[in-house]
């Protein structure tokens, strides 16, 4: 753990208090672990972070934070494929385009999904949230690779 917590860590649990949430060592330990990640973490791989600084913090206690968290609007998650849901703070929330032969995942931004969000709400009043599953396909090299979409 670094001496000096990033001043990210101590805005979102400032943020907390001032929501009456409690900070707890795990709840502080997990949020400096989402700003160190940068990326996405499984619950697990967060455990493990959390527990080379404190080795008594149980798995079920990971959940219930991460739980928690989520509805205190810090943290969220995306399912990519199959495998366990995908852990990041929700200032980064971003939609996903995951590759079904390679596996490769594609970032990208709300724009993505503008035209997507208009129709759903014009004609069914549906308020779409495209962050929460992957979309899934073919990326460009394995389009190529299997000849399936010939490009110029
Ligand atoms: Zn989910
Ligand atoms: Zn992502
Ligand atoms: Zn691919």
């Amino acid at each position: 753990m670094p001496a000096t917590p990033s001043p990210a860590v101590e805005d979102i649990v400032e943020a907390l208090r001032a929501r009456g949430a409690r900070v707890t060592t795990p709840r502080r330990l997990l949020v400096e672990c989402l700003v160190r990640a940068g990326g996405h973490r499984t619950a697990e791989e967060l455990a493990a972070e959390v527990r080379s600084a404190a080795p008594d913090v149980h798995l079920s206690t990971i959940y219930r934070n991460l739980e928690e968290l989520e509805h205190l609007g810090v943290v969220s998650h995306a399912h990519l494929g199959h495998g366990p849901a995908m852990y990041h703070l929700a200032t980064a929330t971003h939609a996903h385009l995951v590759c079904r032969g390679c596996g490769a995942e594609l970032e990208a931004g709300p724009e993505l999904f503008a035209d997507l969000a208009r129709e759903a709400m014009a004609r069914f009043g549906f308020q779409v949230e495209p962050y929460h599953f992957a979309v899934v396909g073919s990326c460009e090299r394995c389009r190529r690779a299997l000849g399936s979409d010939p490009v110029p």
